[in-house]
Order: C-alpha cells, then sequence, then structure tokens
C-alpha cells in the first residue's frame, strides 16, 4: 500500500516519488536484466551451464546496527557486503540486487539515499545492480532487508557439506579485525578518560580495524576462484566467528577439525589493539563475527597447486588446520602444543 508520511525531520516522504528516485540515481542495467525497477517484478536472464544462487539478509536497528556508530552509508555498505560474501562462500557470482526497506519517522529521503549509495558502493566492484525492492514506513526503528541473486557453474557450488577426512583448512586475509573495530567504535571517545589506553593503539592500527568492521570486503573473486578450480572440498564464510563457522562445516560434514591457534592470521592492527587492551587476538579471531573471510577445506594433494595459484593471484591464504573424524570433535591446538575442546564462543541472537 502506498505511504505519505511527513517525518520528523519535517520532510516528507512520498512513497513512489522516493522510489522514482532511487531507480533515477541506483537503478542501473546489466546485460542479463530484462526488466528492473519499475513493473510488478525483475525479470532477468538463466544460462544453460549455470545454477542461481539466492541469499538475503535482515537488518534491524537496535539488534544488527546502531546508528550512533555507523552512518547510513556504513550500514548500506554492510547490508550489501554480507549478502555478496554469501554469495562468495558458494562460489558464485553476484548479479541482483532486491532491497525491502522500513522507514521509521526519523527518516529522511537523504538517509535512504546515503544508505543506497553504501549499497551500490559495495557492489558496484562486482558489476551487481539494483533490479527492485518494496518501500514501507515504519513505526519507530529502520529495517532493511536485502536480497542477492547471482550464479555459479552447474556443479560446482561450494557447500559447507564437502569437507572430507585428512582436508586442510584454510582462511583468506585475516580475522578479529571487525570484532576490534567494534570494540574501538563501542568505547568512549579516547579525550573522554584520563588514563586513556587509547594512545596505546596508533591512529593508523586504530583507523584500519574501524574501516575492517564498518567497510567489509566480501571475497568474491577468491571463491569463484575456488570452485572454477574446484579447489575447495567445502567452504563458508565467516560471519559469525571462526569457531561458530567452523562448527558449521563440522557438522554440515559429519567431521571434527583441530584447529592450530598459532597458525590464525592476525592483522598487526589486531595484535596491537589486544596488547593495548590486555586481551588474547586469538580469543578475537576465534569469536568475531563479520570479518567476512572465506573459511575453507581442501584435500591434502590440491595444496601445492592451490598455494602456487594463491601467490600468482595475490591472493592471501593461510592454512589453520586439519579436518578429523568425526569423534575427534572439534578441538584446537594452542600455539604450546596443549590440546582442548573449542568451546562454540560465537556471536549469537538468541541468547
Ligand atoms: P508493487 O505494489 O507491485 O509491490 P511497488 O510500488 O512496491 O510495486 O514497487 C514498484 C517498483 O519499484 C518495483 O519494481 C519494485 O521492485 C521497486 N521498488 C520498490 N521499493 C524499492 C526499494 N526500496 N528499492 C528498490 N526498488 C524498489
Ligand atoms: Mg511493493
Amino acid at each position: 500500500m502506498a505511504f505519505t508520511f511527513r517525518t520528523k525531520a519535517r520532510s516528507t516522504i512520498h512513497e513512489f516519488e522516493l522510489i522514482r528516485a532511487l531507480h533515477r540515481r541506483h537503478g542501473r542495467h546489466t546485460p542479463s536484466v530484462i526488466q528492473g525497477i519499475g513493473d510488478d517484478a525483475a525479470v532477468i536472464t538463466s544460462q544453460a551451464g549455470q545454477w542461481t544462487v539466492l541469499t538475503t539478509d535482515l537488518l534491524i536497528e537496535g539488534v544488527h546496527f546502531d546508528l550512533r556508530t555507523a552512518t547510513m552509508a556504513d550500514i548500506g555498505f554492510r547490508a550489501a557486503t554480507a549478502n555478496l560474501s554469501d554469495v562468495a562462500a558458494m562460489g558464485g557470482t553476484p548479479q541482483h540486487l532486491l532491497v525491502a526497506l522500513a522507514i521509521p519517522r526519523t527518516g529522511t529521503s537523504r538517509h535512504v539515499h546515503q544508505l543506497y549509495r553504501g549499497m551500490m558502493a559495495a557492489c558496484r566492484p562486482h558489476h551487481v545492480g539494483l533490479i527492485g525492492g518494496d518501500t514501507s514506513a515504519s513505526s519507530d526503528v529502520w529495517f532493511l532487508s536485502v536480497t542477492l541473486i547471482g550464479v555459479v557453474p552447474s556443479r560446482k557450488a561450494l557447500f559447507r557439506s564437502g569437507a572430507r577426512i585428512g582436508d586442510l583448512l584454510y582462511v583468506t586475509g585475516t580475522i578479529g579485525d571487525s570484532l576490534a573495530g567494534l570494540r574501538l567504535l563501542s568505547e568512549p571517545p579516547p579525550h573522554a578518560k584520563r588514563h586513556s589506553h587509547a594512545s596505546a593503539l596508533s591512529t593508523r592500527h586504530r583507523q584500519f580495524l574501524i574501516g575492517r568492521h564498518l567497510r567489509p570486503t566480501a571475497r568474491v573473486a577468491e571463491g569463484q576462484w575456488l570452485s572454477t578450480h574446484r579447489f575447495a572440498t567445502s567452504g563458508i564464510d565467516i560471519s559469525d566467528g571462526l569457531s561458530g563457522d567452523l562448527r558449521h562445516i563440522c557438522e554440515g560434514s559429519h567431521v571434527g577439525a583441530d584447529l592450530h591457534l598459532g597458525a590464525l592470521p592476525l592483522s598487526p592492527a589486531c595484535r596491537a589493539y589486544a596488547a593495548s587492551r590486555k586481551l588474547d587476538p586469538v580469543d578475537l579471531a576465534l569469536t568475531g563475527g563479520e570479518d567476512y573471510e572465506l573459511l575453507f577445506t581442501v584435500s591434502p594433494r590440491q595444496r601445492p597447486r592451490l598455494e602456487q595459484s594463491a601467490l600468482k593471484q595475490e591472493f592471501s591464504l593461510t592454512c589453520i588446520g586439519k579436518i578429523h573424524p568425526l569423534r575427534f570433535g572439534v578441538q584446537a591446538m594452542s600455539p604450546h602444543g596443549r590440546r582442548h575442546r573449542l568451546a562454540n564462543t560465537s556471536y549469537t541472537h538468541f541468547t
């Protein structure tokens, strides 16, 4: 149903005008779009030999984001990245975006355009175009639902269920940065505390970690590379935290795993943050979600080809463990060689 409302900010949002403006500013057509924004539904072409990949994410103000620590553009960027990363984790190529939005009375059309600017900034490098959505008024907070459509060559999709005993466990990039960035954003500003430990962290490290939280990178090229070369037997993106996402692979594949904590790829900034707060950076890496790196398994026979090819592509990968039989469970080995069962310490909304 159409809506018009006068926002607290005294601007009037008219649904159809807003949609027209979104179409004008953000609706770009790629060759596979037959009909984008402007009809009852979008129409896209499909190709023989390809599977369709679909993912959707619902974000609610106060639950998933906080407007005191992120701009509308940051929220849009992160929302799009979460979906791009889901397609990447399937080994797919993202193509089309649909966005459903509920706007509170405090919202203005400027907020909406900033949100879309952020989303499209994340999508542009991947040539993903906006093809539709839905718009509503909300009684109190912002709701944002992002749906992404992509493709993967038939039979090359990367599932959580393909890990085999003896496979090696790999991760892209560095992990723990996003949680460190979130914690920095949630702290009082550095000057507010007299004995601030913020001074122990350089501005460069601080900015890097906050950037990793607000503007994460979806590893789309890496996911495509893993699936097209059939390097990976299984894969997942790290959205809940390494310990939880590893568990998803183990449950999906009916296997156990041994994680080498000394091998976890930690950025210098994450290490510096942990040192300044007297924390163990490994805990940040295990529990921190939203790094959007890929966690995947590789047969040991593929190791030389994988690592050579990664070097050539300039992809950053680290081997962090090995797949074991189910009865082994999920264990972690400390840098000193001591083993313990890995607690599931990932973030969950329902505790
Ligand atoms: P309907 O009543 O058929 O759902 P709408 O008026 O909601 O039609 O939508 C008209 C067109 O605008 C459709 O193509 C729809 O996909 C698109 N659209 C609506 N809201 C948004 C939005 N927030 N972002 C992008 N496209 C939108
Ligand atoms: Mg509609």
